[in-house]
């Protein structure tokens, strides 16, 4: 066993870390306030390859495994997570195009998705269903040419904002093998969107309802096979909650990285707050929390990645325990930061926000305990 990234895997984190710090990290703070992340950065991080960082190479991505994936999504998130999250939405998508799709389908979006001329949101949350996801209602009827779609995506990332939605719909009886994935472009006739949702975090990325009003697409346009889309948005999740544990482990480790700062500068009776034993020991509770959270999720990227049995759970494990340790670790930094933590120039109070729906987002982690339950029982 060896626990070490190799030579490549540390080039890949260093690669993403280095164009966070330059590129996003500046600007993270002004993208929140604008609600809006500039499209242009989109095209420079496919440039790195992270516009299919797990689309195989024959489809023109980076063919990377889920393991390095993590790593980037790691280190992007030290600049911001909402923009790191935005991107593992899009991968998500692609690479369930990739390797789903038929080849007119990939033929037709991969290209322009690896340069991220084209980016993808994902629409499975309806508003009378979340976490019971294949009660969604949304329907995709056959036509002469292909579907016509109807009904309303709810909370969906990028809405109005991206260029394609890969959305799960109803083409069968109740239940899930009646969904079937399908792709719809941004310029459809009948698609629509809600107004932007004003939210607690995450507030650089646009999230809105998506609403299919007799909308048209071609058949070429259905993704893999009638009936398999619940299976598709599923495996896509797997692979989505390591991303977002990801995410928050990448932004706790910068909250850390900066108190570790803040609190050799900042003094208080007499000397600097690092010099108080009680918070180094929460400063060494803080560091074991993140160790064990980078551990732990790298496990279960391996065990995709390997095809394990039980990777499912292990996806399902880490994103429940790494999200949750993420915020308090963010927590714990805010209040080492004082009254300066509150304050948005700091930049902590900005992660405590932005972590807090990695609790609730690809799935809860009320459903994550139900996964890990429904392992151990049956
Ligand atoms: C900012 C943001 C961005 C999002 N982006 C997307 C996106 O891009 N695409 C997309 O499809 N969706 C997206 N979502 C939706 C998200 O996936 C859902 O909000 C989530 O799955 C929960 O669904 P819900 O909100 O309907 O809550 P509900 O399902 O109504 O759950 C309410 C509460 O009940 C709990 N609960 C439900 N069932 C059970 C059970 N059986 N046992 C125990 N507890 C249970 C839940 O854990 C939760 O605490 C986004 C949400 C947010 C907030």
């Amino acid at each position: 066993m060896d626990f070490a990234l190799s030579d490549e895997q540390t080039a890949i984190f260093d690669m993403a870390k280095a164009f966070g710090d330059e590129f996003i990290a500046p600007h993270a703070l002004q993208w929140e306030k604008d609600e809006n992340i500039p499209k242009e950065l989109w095209p420079r991080l496919a440039e790195l390859g992270f516009g299919g960082l797990y689309v195989s190479e024959d489809s023109g991505g980076s063919g990377l495994s889920r393991l390095d994936a993590t790593l980037v999504f790691e280190a992007l998130s030290m600049a911001c997570p909402s923009v790191a999250a935005f991107l593992s939405i899009h991968n998500m998508c692609a690479a369930m195009i990739d390797k789903n799709g038929s080849d007119a389908l990939k033929e037709k979006y991969l290209e322009r998705a690896m340069t991220m001329e084209t980016f993808f949101s994902y629409c499975l949350t309806e508003p009378g269903s979340g976490s019971d996801a294949a009660a969604l209602k949304t329907r995709a009827d056959r036509t002469n040419e292909g579907f016509t779609l109807t009904g309303t995506k709810a909370f969906i990332s990028g809405g109005g904002y991206s260029d394609a939605y890969v959305v799960m719909a109803r083409t069968g009886d109740a239940g899930p093998k009646g969904i079937s994935a399908v792709v719809v472009d941004d310029a459809s006739d009948g698609l629509s969107f809600g107004g932007l949702e004003d939210k607690m975090g995450w507030r650089a990325q646009p999230t809105r309802q998506v609403q299919l009003d007799n909308c048209n697409i071609p058949s070429e346009n259905l993704l893999g096979d009638e009936g398999q889309g619940f299976t598709y948005a599923m495996q896509g999740l797997n692979g989505g909650r390591l991303n977002i544990a990801a995410c928050s482990l990448g932004a706790a480790q910068s909250a850390l990285d900066k108190t570790l700062a803040y609190m050799a500068e900042r003094e208080a009776f007499g000397k600097p707050i690092n010099q108080f034993q009680a918070l180094q020991f929460r400063l060494a509770d803080m560091e074991i929390e993140l160790q064990a959270s980078r551990a732990f999720l790298r496990q279960a990227a391996w065990k995709l990645d390997t095809g394990a049995p039980d990777a499912m759970q292990h996806c399902a494990m880490a994103k429940k325990f790494v999200t949750e340790a993420g915020s308090r670790v963010v927590d714990g930094c805010l209040q080492l930061h004082g009254g300066y933590g509150y304050l948005a120039d700091y930049g902590i109070e900005k992660l405590a926000r932005d972590l807090r729906v990695h609790q609730i987002l690809e799935g809860t982690n009320e459903i994550m305990r139900m996964i890990v339950a429904r392992g151990m029982i049956t």
